[in-house]
Order: C-alpha cells, then structure tokens, then sequence
C-alpha cells in the first residue's frame, strides 16, 4: 500500500511526486512510455521557475521582452533580467521524474489508470488489469482526467482547441511576439516564442483557419515548419478538486491561466498547497490553500470574457494607451509573467493610467476592479 498514488507523469503529476516523495510513500502511474510530446509552447515565468526549483537543464531559451502587436500598431517592454524561459518539455517532465525517483517514488509506466473499485485504483498494463491501494489518489492526469470522471467532478469550461509549430526562420531571441487581433482570430491572441535566433513556436487558441491568417499575416510558411502540434486547453473551473481521499491536480483541476492557457506554473503552485494538506492528512485544506491560484483564475476568466466583448477599434484604442510612456515603465518594472493580479493592480493604481483605462474600454476596467 502506498501513502499516494498519482495518476499522470505529467509535468504537474511529476513535480507532485518529486516534493512528496521525500516524506511518503508515493507512486506514478502514467500511460505513455515515455515523456513530453504534448504540444505546449512551453514558456513558464522566471520567478516560477527560480521559486519552484525547476531544472535549469530543461531551459531552452531565456526571454527578456516582449513585442505587443495589433492591427495597426504595437509596443515593447523589456528587462534586462529574464521574465520567462522557453523549456524542452520532455527534459523538464523526466528531470522532474528522475529526481522523484530518487527520492524513492515508484514509476509505473504505460500503465493506464481505468477507475477505481471497493477504494483502490484498477491500473491496466499491457492488457493486463490490477488493482493498487492508497491512502490518497491523486488526479494529474490532464484536461480529459478519468480521475476526475471517476469522482464525478464537473465542468462547463470553454474548451480551446490549440495550434502549434515549430517553424524556422530569422528571429528576436529574446522577445516573445504576442499579437490581438480579432480581425484574424477573434477567440486569443497569437503567439512567436522564439527558441532561438532561428527556431520558434507559433501557436494560438481557436479554430485553424485563424491560425493559418496569422501565418500569412506574419509571413511565416507551415512549410518551413519542423514540428506541428495540436491540443486543446479548457478555461473555466471543475469541481471539487477533492472527493473523500481524492484530489485533482493541474490541468485535471483546470489550474489553467485563463490569460494565456498556460498550467505548468500553476499546477506546480498548487501542489505544494496539496502536499501541506497531504502532510497534515487533510485535503479539505487544499482547496483553501490554493487562494491565490483561484483569484489568478477568477481575475483571467473575467478578463477573457472582457475580451470576448471588445471588438477590434478598442483593442487600437487600448494598444494607444498602452504604448504610453508610464504604462510601458509600470509593465517594466511591476509586470510578473505568472502574477496577473499584481500587473493590473499596479496599472490601476496609477490614477493617470486608470482615467485613460476608463475611458477607452469600460468593460476591461470592470473585469480589473
Ligand atoms: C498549444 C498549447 C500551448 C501551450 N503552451 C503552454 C505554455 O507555454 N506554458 C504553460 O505553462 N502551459 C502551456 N500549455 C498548457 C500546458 O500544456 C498544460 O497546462 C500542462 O501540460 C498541464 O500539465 P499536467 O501535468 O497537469 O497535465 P498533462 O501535461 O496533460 O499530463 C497528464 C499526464 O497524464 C497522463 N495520463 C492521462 N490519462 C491517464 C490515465 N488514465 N492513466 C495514466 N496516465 C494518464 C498523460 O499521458 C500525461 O502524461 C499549452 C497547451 C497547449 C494546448
């Protein structure tokens, strides 16, 4: 009998595993017999990064700036320190493993988990059907999560379907592209994540036909693409996150920026809340802990549905504020990539900024105040 069993060797499953498995004793079930491949741009902020202890092995490019572009016009920030790493998923799922394994946690590969029966996990490898008991049962298991389906937690989040390649050509190493307009895609924003001068991971969130625009727009050829990748995000809550001694975690709990579509940080935020509740054996304490988490989600929720409202003339009207001196100092010197509660507090706090805000696109500051 184990003291946790985890379902999903994901990054969020793996990282769970690594900071329980000094205390308990803890198993990972995963379905694939090897890590990574799931598309994911894969770019997690630097003060995450260095708080949760990431491996710097898995680092692949560091990026300082970001280009902010629209129909018509743009703006930069910039920092001499790194904002966000772009990371090779497959290094940082098996770093993450290897360091759990180390620690004495178990690995339990292509093995799927289908249920659970009379308390324990029915796990199937290879055909074969058998049954693990513990004390606690963890769902990482990503978006479409049996562990979740199996407690009967529920969801009406909006599902994202998500596009990537990886596409060669000349590129700004340090700088992420994030371009809005709904003119191409009126679902998300389109991304340029360099990996360095010459590769980078292009993707957005919403159909493919939009995803093909910005290509055209941006110039960049999918013949020239070196990887394609496609997967999906969901935005919106499942709940619980815990039934009697099961808990979910990641994207199974939808931990998921609502901003950007990124869980890596957040799902790895999260489970330090749940090992403290793990440690003092009781999860009941995990939903509570995760308080800084669920106000990112809430506060991103309600900008995306801000941004569902705005058309495209106030996306240039708010491009214009934004490209403003006191603005791009404010984002400079306050902007945190994984800290979206922090970044807009700070704007709005600025009466000057606040007034211009107002003015522009009500909606947005309602979804901030
Ligand atoms: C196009 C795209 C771009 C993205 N870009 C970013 C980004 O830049 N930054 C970021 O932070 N996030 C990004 N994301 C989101 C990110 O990929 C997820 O938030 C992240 O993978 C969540 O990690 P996880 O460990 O919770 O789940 P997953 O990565 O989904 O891992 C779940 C694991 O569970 C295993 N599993 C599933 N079912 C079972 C079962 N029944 N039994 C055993 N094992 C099972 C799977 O094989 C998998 O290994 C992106 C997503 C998409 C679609």
């Amino acid at each position: 009998m184990y003291d946790v069993l985890i379902v999903g060797g994901g990054p969020v499953g793996n990282y769970l595993a690594y900071l329980l498995s000094g205390d308990h004793d803890v198993a990972v079930v995963e379905r694939k017999g090897s890590f990574g491949g799931k598309a994911c741009t894969g770019i997690i902020g630097a003060e995450s990064y260095r708080k949760l202890k990431l491996p710097a092995r898995a680092v692949l490019n560091q990026l300082n700036g970001a280009r902010f572009l629209s129909r018509d016009g743009g703006f930069e920030v910039w920092r001499d320190d790194a904002q966000a790493y772009v990371v090779d998923r497959k290094t940082l799922e098996k770093e993450l493993a290897m360091r759990a394994v180390r620690r004495g946690a178990d690995y339990m590969m292509m093995t799927k988990f289908v249920g659970f029966r009379r308390g324990r996990a029915v796990l199937q490898h290879l055909n074969e059907e058998f049954e693990v008991e513990a004390r606690y049962y963890v769902g990482a298991d990503g978006l479409a999560s049996s562990v979740a389906r199996a407690i009967k937690a529920s969801t009406e989040a909006e599902i994202l379907k998500g596009y990537e390649l990886e596409v060669v050509g000349d590129f700004d190493r340090r700088k992420v592209e994030v371009w809005v307009n709904k003119e191409v895609n009126d679902e998300f924003f389109m991304w340029v994540a360099p990996v360095n001068d010459g590769l980078a991971r292009v993707g957005t969130f919403g159909d493919l036909e939009s995803f093909r625009r910005f290509l055209e727009i941006r110039g960049l050829s999918p013949l020239k693409a070196v990887e394609v990748k496609a997967g999906s995000v969901a935005l919106g809550w499942r709940r619980p996150w815990v039934r009697e001694n099961v808990a979910l975690i990641g994207d199974a709990a939808l931990q998921i920026k609502p901003t950007t579509g990124g869980g890596i940080a957040y799902g790895m935020i999260c489970a330090h809340a749940l090992k403290m509740a793990i440690d003092s054996e009781d999860l009941s304490k995990y939903w509570r802990a995760c308080r800084d988490i669920r106000k990112q989600i809430s506060l991103g929720l309600r900008l995306k549905k801000a941004f569902r409202k705005v058309n495209q003339e106030e996306i240039e009207k708010l491009f214009r504020v934004l490209s403003s001196e006191d603005v791009i100092k404010t984002i400079e010197e306050q902007a945190d990539f994984d800290d979206h509660v922090k970044t807009f507090k700070a704007l709005i706090r600025k009466p000057s900024v606040l007034a211009k805000l107002i003015k522009v696109s009500p909606s947005i500051v309602r979804a901030l105040l």
